[in-house]
């Protein structure tokens, strides 16, 4: 049974950390006019409202984007995820990923979303149903110019199983489980490798939590794709992986009653161009704005 529930966490440092980055691969794809494939295999309920009184509850978005919101200036590489979220939240809103990919996609994209908590997937349904307030800013011309998503009430492994390689084959997949059972991290690793193989091109961002009493867990993980990638090298071709990391608080077993999330990171399998110069940028800034005991890394794996 799946108990979680992102209104608790929307708009957080990992959703910034994570969001962020979605948008600076999204920019990427769009540089080119040719169409591409986005998949998010858990794409929770679609978008949040900041004034949720479970986000309230956890003061996240306080701690997290607000602080972005407020700031006096971000890096040129952040601006258009800041953009989004004032669009947003000028209607007291966070969007989530699927919102992110349906605000920056075109008509002619191919988007994906599967979830499978029950409840979130009709929120979601609902919320894709709707124009994204992204184009409130669009003239009548391009009212059109958003993806229109195919929403499935599914795990996101099977789906990836089901619809890789996609028939256009420039794109991405985002995976963003909630970590709940030790499964997602072995399930997680295992669908990577294997959507690698069938489609070795694809760019694919996998988030993670920073636990301190799940470092074995998220150490064979990361062992799992180096090593699924490095063996699918000889036949198809070098792919390089990278892992982006950002730290609010020290890495080490919690004091009881502070989060047990010290931060998060990102792993990507055929990073695009210049991300990681990118997030050069983007992670002393955010590790700065979020917290004085702020971290970062970005380290090769393969
Ligand atoms: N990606 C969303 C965003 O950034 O806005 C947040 C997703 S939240 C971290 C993880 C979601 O995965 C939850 O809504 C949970 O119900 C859902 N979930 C858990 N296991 C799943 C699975 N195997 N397949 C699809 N969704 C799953």
């Amino acid at each position: 049974m799946l108990s979680y529930r992102h209104a608790f966490h929307a708009g957080n440092h990992a959703d910034v950390l994570k969001h962020g980055t979605l948008v600076l691969i999204l920019e990427s794809l769009l540089k080119k006019d040719k169409p591409f494939t986005a998949f998010d295999t858990h794409a929770g309920a679609g978008a949040y409202r900041l004034d949720d009184e479970r986000l309230a509850q956890t003061g996240e978005a306080a701690r997290g984007v607000q602080r972005l919101l407020a700031a006096d200036s971000v890096p040129a590489e952040l601006e258009r995820y800041v953009n989004l979220c004032r669009t947003y939240a000028a209607h007291g809103m966070y969007p989530g990923s699927p919102e992110i990919m349906r605000s920056l996609m075109r008509r002619t994209d191919k988007l994906f979303l599967s979830e499978l908590h029950t409840t979130e997937i009709e929120v979601l349904k609902g919320t894709v149903q709707c124009r994204p307030l992204a184009a409130e800013t669009d003239t009548a011309a391009d009212s059109d110019r958003f993806p229109i998503p195919t929403v499935r009430h599914t795990s996101g492994f099977a789906l990836l199983n089901a619809a890789v390689p996609p028939l256009v084959k420039r794109g991405l997949i985002l995976t963003d489980p909630s970590y709940e059972t030790d499964g997602d991290y072995t399930d997680a690793a295992a669908a990577l490798v294997q959507a690698h193989r069938k489609w070795n091109t694809g760019i694919m961002a996998l988030w993670y939590p920073l636990l301190f009493h799940r470092r074995r867990e998220l150490q064979q993980l990361k062992a799992t794709i180096t090593g699924g990638v490095r063996s699918a090298a000889a036949k198809l071709g070098e792919s390089s992986v990278i892992c982006a990391e950002l730290c609010v608080a020290p890495e080490k077993e919690p004091e009881p009653g502070t989060p047990r999330l010290y931060g998060s990171g990102m792993l990507i399998i055929n990073p695009p161009y210049q991300l990681e110069e990118q997030l050069n940028v983007v992670l002393p800034y955010l590790s700065n704005i979020l917290s004085p005991e702020g971290n970062w890394r970005i380290g090769h794996l393969v």
